[in-house]
């Protein structure tokens, strides 16, 4: 037997089934058309929001990072809750845009933009977070020819990265941001040629549960916006620290601890340089945000047996799931937390493996999983589904076309 990884808080059963936002999943599907599908929780976005703003220094902003879930209802979600929006490409621009939230709170880091993407951001007046002196030299030449000064803020590269993470994206040769030594001399060239100066954006990794891990990182993001600051030798309007903050994907994974990540960031914020001292601060957070919020649904298509192994088929895969299948950054295939929807709660009885409908041994959704039994038509819910499931898997892979997504 194989553990399966810790359910969020927040799901339970009515009448035997999951139920999501209050409503069981049979219902969901029924109102969804059909399965695979993602539901996302309202109650879950909301309450993490809270927990994030009673934790955290009021002085702290909150961005979220778009490419987690870009789900239109989530992004509308989203905008009144948070307080900036990061995007990485123009195509999350447009969603942005079409559910009104203001170009001024969004900026757009990513390491290769196009032209006409350049284009797109400055002439709607959101921040670019540069990533090279070429682009910065690109968007001066772009924001001349709309007569729009563009706003740009530099990405740091930084020497530093945050430990534990999961995805490690500073320290050493990078292909994102602008090494920091050579940070001072691109923003006084930007700012002399007539850019508005946004300040800096240093974002130092991903999927951290360790609240010391953060804290160090946060320290360490804080010292070198300082010196920086000081070499450019102009403030900075603006300060984003980067996020980092993980959920528990697997069994033995603990929470973070929000509780001393915001206590240490209060008593930062309470003794800042005088460089800093007037820079609006933010974090910038995806899975975080969403991930707990999501639940990916499908169905039991068949139900067999080899070599005494009972599989369990269903319409999902890795087609919707690349992350809970163990193709996407894990190095050991471990089981996502998942459950067979239809009998939430019920005592498990018998070892399963949950596959999806892929023809690939790479498609398993849980292994050697105790769950209680299921049948053809039955329901399985993987969890932590929020994130960087129906936007970051392949979904034209094999035919079957994407899973709807539903937010309650
Ligand atoms: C992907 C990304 C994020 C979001 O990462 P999460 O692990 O989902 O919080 C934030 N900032 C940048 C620059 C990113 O590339």
């Amino acid at each position: 037997m194989k553990p399966v990884g810790p359910i969020p808080a927040g799901y339970n059963a009515i009448g035997g089934e999951l139920a999501i936002g209050g409503k069981r999943a049979s219902k969901l599907v029924e109102e969804a058309g059909r399965t695979p599908l993602f539901v996302y929780s309202r109650a879950h976005l909301d309450a993490r929001v809270a927990q994030l703003r009673a934790a955290l220094p009021r002085r702290i902003g909150i961005n979220y990072a778009v490419k987690a879930n870009p789900h239109l209802a989530v992004i509308g979600h989203m905008a009144p809750l948070v307080d900036g929006f990061d995007i990485a490409s123009s195509g999350e621009l447009g969603l942005c845009i079409a559910v009104g939230i203001d170009p001024a709170r969004i900026s757009f880091a990513g390491p290769g933009k196009r032209d006409d993407e350049l284009e797109a951001a400055v002439g709607a007046g959101v921040t670019l977070n540069c990533e090279s002196e070429g682009e910065g030299l690109r968007a001066l030449a772009i924001g001349q020819r709309l007569g729009k000064a563009p706003r740009i803020a530099i990405r740091v590269n930084p020497s530093f990265e945050l430990k534990g993470s999961g995805m490690k994206m500073g320290g050493g040769a990078k292909p994102f941001g602008v090494d920091a030594d050579r940070v001072p001399a691109l923003a006084r060239m930007l700012i002399g040629e007539g850019a508005e100066w946004r300040g800096l954006h240093i974002f130092t990794g991903s999927q951290a549960l360790s609240a010391d891990a953060i804290i160090e990182a946060q320290g360490n993001v804080l010292e070198l916006a300082e010196n920086l600051a000081n070499d450019i030798g102009f403030g900075l309007p603006k300060l984003n620290m980067g996020g980092g903050f993980g959920i528990p994907y697997f069994p033995g994974d603990e929470p973070l601890d929000l509780a001393r990540v915001g206590a240490a960031l209060a008593e930062r914020v309470d003794s800042l340089p005088s460089v800093l001292a007037d820079s609006e601060l933010c974090i910038e957070l995806g899975r975080y945000l969403v991930g707990e919020a999501g639940v990916y649904l499908c169905r039991v298509i068949d139900r067999k047996e080899s070599h005494g192994v009972v599989y369990l088929v269903t319409d999902g895969g890795l087609h919707h799931q690349l992350a809970a299948s163990g193709n996407f950054g894990t190095v050991v295939r471990r089981n996502y937390p998942s459950a067979i929807a239809s009998h939430y709660g019920a005592e498990p009885t018998e070892e399963v493996n949950i596959v999806g409908c892929l023809c690939t041994p790479l498609d398993r959704l849980a292994d050697n999983a105790f769950m209680p039994r299921a049948e053809v038509g039955d329901l399985v819910a993987v969890f932590c589904a929020g994130a960087y499931g129906a936007s970051a898997s392949p979904a034209a892979f094999l035919g079957h076309g994407p899973a709807a997504e539903l937010l309650v």
